[in-house]
């Protein structure tokens, strides 16, 4: 027998065939519902209950919120990286007799997402697309709620540091490439597969032109891009599908050109933590630098992290900037004072184009605006070009503001619904039906007088219920008063309700312009919304210009705080720093152990390549990391920790790390390593920055001190020179300065003491003779035993001179006697007890005196047991 499905059931199925890949929220009266499968996977995402329908027969399973909760639960769902259909009812229920229209209003993707809820304000929520072109590969990133828009090509590995750059929430491939992403990108990304079709130049010129109403791309610069237009075709056309339709906010589409900005790729980026911590819980260069103040500054500065300049000129307008900020410090805490004021303009204004902005929003819009204007005259008055620029170009809107300002009260609701949010005076037609709403009250209390005195009755009250509305309560005691033409419609203990035709009358007429009020305010609203989207263009670049600012004022803030200096760039090939310091580990060392500073100078010349070597934690990895960090802050705009830096730009920076850490993972982790090291060697330029920390140590000692040898000469007979810090606990590879003269040893000092060292952190010239992990060993709490142990094991080792006798003796030591023998091990009860036993003569021993000794021993051990399991 078939089965019999419910009409209901029915029309979710259709609409639910429509979107397999979604999680369905399917309203039914005041609640969102989900069913089946998708109830299972909200229930426990949700942690809702999860009940069972019986759908004709078949259980069907079943879990729902109330409607108005779904700012609470959807970005729960979205986050736990779910696509989510909203299937709304599209007409009134009340308005019919047959099932209620339905249809799905929005698929909310983790990609495509303007509730704030789900966004953060200080990161853009990138939607990428990626196209797999014949030559190269094509990217698009997407942020629907600010309209930003940005396409390159290039190398999978370009794709892949930009897409590390921008981490976007959600990327699109094409369906034939599945295969090829898993094995790519594993689970990096959440990934979502178009059908192949999408993928093709001409789609995508269609849609792009649509969208900005050209007739090509030439005017964007884009034009060129062949691969990049194909996946901007593809992320717009994303929209669509998840039927994101007002997209005016959308205007353009810029290129991210790729010679413009210092290269990092992918590991770079990590190992340098600029955002993203290695270990969770660490801080990051963002969480330290970012003194931003608006949303739009801190997704800037992010942008600016990601894509350091290389013209010397564009970053040194900035360092000007920042300068200015400094010597006048007056603007720097005024201009942020007025920054602090501002809302997130860009999401504002993409809320504002796709609709979803309320009436109190548009007014912090206006009051965003207004904040523009003393900046605007802080920076126009500067006596800084780039100040005055920016003052220049930035545009308070004044008659959008003005706009605002007649049309909505300034405490307007959040919900056009709620009423009172279009100002009076806005339209006569609102203002008389106001005036009759609100009238009510004089006009009721006039009634009651005159009906009092009509008809003699003193208590009359005049009230309404959601019952029978408006009503003439009448104690009883003057029931027999009541005139004729009164209508009695509910009898109470004591009185009694009537209503009157009057009444009726004036009822109608207050509820009719109760509706009419709120219609008409929905409609002034909206007319003010149209009338918003062609200042969207001007507001976006006022948004840019002030992030711009912000981020300035940031540096200039982060400079007086920790006394950072402003970098000299110049067209040379070298780098001096002195005094620099980390910008992180400075910030967190506890006050009483200061940040040693040290200096670093590399060039093309002479000091091309510094080998730096000492003890594990005597603090190389710093020192190479804070140098990547100083030249990236310097080429962000930024000022620098260090007392002075002159350099000229560098145009790659690229750092490796040598495991270590995940030694355990085996050869794989050392393959990784070498293919990581391997595509700086195939990509340095003259320009470039290498910073190589511990390469090898994944390995056996003498291969690692073999590739580091290895690696250290190709860069030094490459013709490019590029400038190289490589950090090493192979003091083997201090011999190198015998043939290679760009090459110089540097150590970071440590003075010995008796038994122990201490770590000085200054970089001095000279390399070290021996390796210090022991020292470090004990220092982390090692017991005594394993310490001697392990000194005794390095003596021998060292007396051997090549691999074959390395492993002969490490036989050998192997095979001596148990070697850490259990009662050397520091425990003090083992020692007792070894004691007592050495110290008893079982010559004369009885047995019972043997007993006791026994028992004696077993309480010692019962007594040690009893306090370690107290503890
Ligand atoms: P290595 O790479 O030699 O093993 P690290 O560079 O990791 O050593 O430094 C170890 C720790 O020493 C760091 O985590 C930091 O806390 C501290 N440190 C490093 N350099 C300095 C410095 N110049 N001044 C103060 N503390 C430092």
């Amino acid at each position: 027998m078939a089965k019999k499905v419910t009409p209901l059931m029915q029309q979710y199925n259709t609409i639910k065939a429509k979107y397999p890949d979604a999680l369905l929220l399917f309203r039914v009266g005041d609640f969102y519902e989900t069913f089946g499968e998708d109830a299972v996977k909200s229930a426990k995402i949700l942690n809702i209950t999860l009940t069972a329908r019986n759908n004709g027969g078949d259980q069907t399973e079943l879990a729902g919120f109330p409607h108005h909760s779904l700012n609470t639960y959807l970005p729960k769902l979205v986050m736990a990286g779910c696509r989510v259909a909203i299937c709304d009812q599209l007409e009134d229920p009340k308005q019919t007799k047959k099932i209620v229209k339905r249809g799905v209003t929005e698929l909310v993707t983790p990609g495509v997402a303007i509730n704030d809820d789900i966004l953060q304000s200080k990161s853009n929520n990138f939607l990428a697309a990626v196209h797999v072109g014949k030559k190269y590969y094509g990217v698009a990133f997407l942020d629907i709620s600010t309209g930003e828009f940005l396409t390159a090509e290039g190398s999978l590995e370009y794709i892949e540091k930009l897409l590390q750059n921008f981490s976007p929430s959600e990327v699109l491939f094409n369906k034939q490439k599945r295969k090829w992403v898993a094995e790519t990108f594993g689970d990096r990304y959440h990934v979502f597969h178009l059908e192949d079709w999408i993928y093709q130049t001409d789609y995508a010129l269609e849609t792009l032109q649509k969208q900005f109403d050209t007739s090509g791309l030439k005017g964007f610069g884009v034009a060129h891009l062949e691969e990049g237009i194909i996946a901007a075709g593809a992320a717009l056309h994303y929209l669509s599908e998840t039927q994101h339709n007002q997209l005016e906010h959308i205007t353009r589409i810029a290129p991210i050109a790729e010679d413009a900005y210092v290269w990092m790729d992918r590991f770079t980026i990590r190992n340098l933590e600029l955002y993203q911590p290695n270990q969770p819980g660490a801080i990051t260069l963002l969480d330290v630098i970012d003194k931003t103040i608006s949303p739009m500054g801190g997704r800037m500065l992010k942008r600016w992290m990601a894509l350091p300049l290389k013209d010397s000129e564009k970053i040194a307008q900035r360092h000007e900037v920042v300068s200015y900020l400094l010597d006048h410090p007056e603007v720097l805490e005024k201009a942020q004072q007025y920054i602090k004021r501002m809302g997130d303009l860009e999401r504002l204004v993409s809320k504002t184009a796709t609709g979803k902005i309320n009436p109190r929003e548009v007014v912090h819009l206006k009051n965003s605006l207004e904040a523009v204007v003393p900046i605007k005259a802080l920076a126009e008055q500067s006596n800084n070009g780039s100040l005055q620029d920016i003052g220049k170009r930035l545009n308070d809107c004044e008659v959008l503001r003005d706009k605002i300002k007649e049309t909505l009260n300034e405490e307007a609701p959040v919900a056009i619904g709620k009423g009172n949010a279009i100002a009076d005076g806005v339209s006569a037609e609102l203002d008389e039906l106001r005036a009759i709403a609100t009238g009510g009250k004089d006009y009721l209390d006039a009634m009651l007088q005159r009906e009092s005195e009509r008809t003699g009755i003193t208590s009359l009250k005049i009230a309404s219920n959601n019952v029978f509305g408006y009503y003439i309560e009448v104690r009883n005691t003057h029931k027999d008063k009541v005139p004729e033409e009164w209508i009695r419609k509910q009898t109470l203990v004591s009185a009694e309700r009537y209503i009157t035709e009057e009444l009726k009358e004036y009822e109608a007429k207050i509820l009719g312009a109760e509706e009419k009020i709120l219609s008409l305010e929905q409609q002034l609203f909206q007319e003010l919304l149209q009338h918003l989207l062609q200042f969207i263009g001007q507001i976006q670049q006022t948004a840019t210009l002030i992030a711009q600012i912000d981020c300035l004022a940031s540096f200039a803030h982060q400079a007086k705080t920790h006394r950072y200096s402003r970098p000299l760039l110049d067209d040379s090939f070298d780098l001096d720093i002195k005094e620099g310091r980390h910008p992180v580990i400075e910030q967190q060392l506890p006050p009483d152990s200061p940040f040693i500073a040290n200096d670093v100078f590399l060039d093309r010349d002479n000091q091309q390549i510094i080998m730096i070597t000492g003890p594990n934690m005597s603090g190389k990895s710093a020192i190479l990391r804070q140098t990547a960090l100083i030249v990236l802050l310097a080429q962000m705009g930024s000022f620098v920790p260090a007392s002075a830096v002159r350099m000229g730009c560098v145009d790659k920076i690229f750092t490796r790390v040598g495991a270590s850490d995940n030694i355990s993972m085996g050869e794989s982790t050392f393959m990784v390593e070498m293919n990581e090291t391997a595509s700086i060697l195939n990509n340095i330029s003259e320009r470039s920055l290498v910073l190589l920390d511990e390469i090898g140590r994944g390995t056996s000692t003498y291969d690692g001190i073999s590739i580091a040898w290895a690696i250290s000469e190709y860069l030094h007979e490459h013709p490019s020179h590029a400038k190289t810090l490589f950090a090493t606990h192979y003091h083997e590879l201090n011999e190198m300065t015998e043939t290679f003269d760009r090459i110089k040893n540097y150590n970071v000092s440590v003075k010995e003491m008796k038994d122990n060292v201490l770590f000085l952190r200054k970089l001095v010239p000279g390399g070290s003779h021996h390796s210090f992990g022991i020292h470090v060993a004990k220092m982390a709490g090692m017991p005594k035993a394993v310490l001697l142990r392990a000194n005794k094991v390095l003596k021998r080792l060292e007396k051997s001179h090549s691999s074959e006798e390395l492993s002969d003796r490490m036989k050998e030591i192997s095979q001596e006697e148990m070697q850490l023998s259990f009662f050397k091990l520091d425990d003090p009860l083992l020692e007792e007890i070894r004691d007592e036993i050495l110290e008893t003569d079982i010559d004369t021993l009885t047995p019972v005196e043997a007993l006791m000794k026994l028992n004696e021993i077993k309480r010692m051990l019962q007594r040690s047991a009893s306090v370690k399991f107290k503890k």
